[in-house]
């Protein structure tokens, strides 16, 4: 719970506020997606929570609504960028070897041409 707090440090928690402005995809009480500022497919999007959250290790069973819902919502956002039948990647970059850059828990929706395999 010490995560939840909004961090002022937090670039996506300023997207959240308004501070810094962002291409909106879809937003409700809970979750707000955005074009990823620097895409790596056609189709980028970025997926958050718009309380602040670490990581997703640092989720807890109490975070369960949150990030269920977070989830919930990824195939009404791939019907919004009409990528549900050509279809989509979902990814959590979670840690330094996965590369996550920004320790605001999100995950990323790629698509719009084929993706390379993991
Ligand atoms: P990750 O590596 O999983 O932490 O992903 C962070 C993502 O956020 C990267 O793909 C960045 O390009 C993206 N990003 C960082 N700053 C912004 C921003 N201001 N607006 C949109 N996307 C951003
Ligand atoms: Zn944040």
């Amino acid at each position: 719970m010490v995560d939840k707090k909004n961090d002022n440090n937090c670039i996506f928690c300023k997207i959240v506020t308004g501070e810094v402005p962002c291409q909106q995809v879809y937003s409700d009480t809970t979750v707000l997606a955005f074009e990823d500022i620097n895409p790596s497919a056609k189709i980028h999007v970025v997926v958050i929570p718009k309380t602040h959250y670490t990581s997703f290790s640092t989720l807890r069973p109490t975070d369960d609504y949150v990030v269920g819902h977070l989830f919930s919502v990824a195939g009404k956002i791939a019907n919004l960028l009409d990528v549900v039948t050509s279809g989509y990647r979902i990814v959590v970059n979670q840690g330094s070897d996965a590369g996550q850059e920004i320790d605001h828990f999100h995950y990323h929706i790629l698509g719009g041409q084929k993706l390379h395999n993991l």
